[in-house]
């Protein structure tokens, strides 16, 4: 190889490292080698990690272990190393709740260590296609064969794991058009996924078929299975309860019963942002990252389709 063809080589991965990067939303850029994983106990045996990305959940006990989500693929040994402090076993599965890539992107690593890796239906077939995020113009790459989930399912799977029954089942059109939550049923637990960003702004992935209406249904089925005792580890946010996810519900009715007329009545975006539709709520829910703005854009753009 001659000194102009390193050059390109280096030019070439340059660039390839900026299109890894500029796959993430904006707020997922970020050095993960700064990143700390936190592990909270939320029941016996499950347990609540945070690093960057989406919140992870973790069943441990005589069965092995079991991941709801596993963020980004250079934290996977941090993820691991975090497990190992509570659990010695294996990590037996993982179950994406959707297909982004800040609860996906650990899958490859953790298939090729032996886990399983399962999902909805839908959450392998957007992986296999490639996404063009317009809020951060961002492009998303098809996934990787090895990241893909093996098991995929329609409805719902339950595992019979660690004593539990950890039932996972599928949410429509809602953060995502793949969405699961997942309920241990013995430990009155619930992950949901993105479907519940708490305390903040969510973003409705409108691009791959999520919906404000579709979210405000997943969380009623949520409020529907919890009840005051019911630990909610969220898609993003604190480990929280049912009045969280029921102050978060009200918020997006608010945000619905608010811009839905607007729409109806064929205003533009740019006519609605300058009413300030949102302005009251931007107090206590627009402190995530999505900002106001982007959330009323997101909000219009499904609903003006
Ligand atoms: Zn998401």
């Amino acid at each position: 190889m001659n000194l102009r063809s390193i050059v390109q080589a280096v030019e070439i991965c340059g660039l390839c490292l900026v299109v890894a990067f500029s796959c993430l939303p904006a707020w997922a850029q970020q050095d993960f080698s700064k990143v700390e994983i936190t592990t909270t106990k939320v029941a016996d045996g499950i347990y609540m990690l945070e690093g960057a990305g989406g919140n992870i959940g973790v069943s441990v006990g005589v069965d092995g272990v079991f991941l709801i989500d596993d963020q980004f693929a250079p934290l996977t040994e941090k993820i691991v190393a975090a497990v190992k402090a509570v659990d010695e076993g294996p990590i037996r599965f993982v179950l994406n709740t959707h297909w982004h890539g800040d609860h996906t992107g650990g899958n490859e690593n953790l298939g090729e260590a032996g886990a399983l890796i399962v999902a909805h239906d839908n959450v392998r077939r957007q992986m296999t296609v490639e996404h063009f995020f317009e809020l951060w113009d961002q492009k998303v790459p098809v996934s990787s064969e090895g990241s893909l989930p093996v098991v995929t399912f329609l409805d719902a799977v339950t595992f019979h794991l660690n004593g539990d029954e950890i039932h996972a089942f599928h949410v429509a059109k809602a953060h995502t058009d793949g969405d699961s939550m997942v309920h241990f049923r013995k430990s009155n637990v619930l992950h949901t996924g993105d479907v519940f960003f708490s305390g903040r702004f969510p973003f409705i992935d409108v691009y791959t078929g999520g919906s404000l209406a579709g979210v405000i249904a997943a969380c009623d089925v949520a409020l529907e299975l919890a009840d005051d005792s019911t630990k909610i580890i969220p898609g993003h946010g604190p480990l929280s309860d049912r009045a969280d996810l029921l102050a978060y519900r009200s918020m997006l009715q608010k945000v619905h019963d608010t811009v839905a007329p607007m729409v109806r009545q064929g205003k533009s975006l740019e006519e609605i942002q300058a009413a300030e539709p949102l302005a009251p709520l931007v107090d206590g829910w627009g402190g995530g990252f999505i900002n106001a703005e982007q959330f009323l854009g997101l909000v219009y753009q499904q609903m003006a389709k």
